[in-house]
């Protein structure tokens, strides 16, 4: 597993409410939102990159 220190910092959307959040990208590709767990309040887990 990747150290906190290799993340990149980025934002990310909720693919379903479309909520942005600050969020982390791991070297696997993985983003995940910084603060609010793993997934998104309303209930999602899937986030993209904010282009
Ligand atoms: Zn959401």
């Amino acid at each position: 597993m990747a150290s906190f220190e290799e993340t990149e910092k980025t934002a990310a959307v909720c693919e379903q409410c479309g909520s942005i959040f600050a969020a982390r990208l791991w070297p696997d590709g993985t983003v995940r939102p910084i603060g609010t767990g793993e997934r998104c309040p309303c209930g999602s887990e899937r986030f993209r990159l904010v282009e």
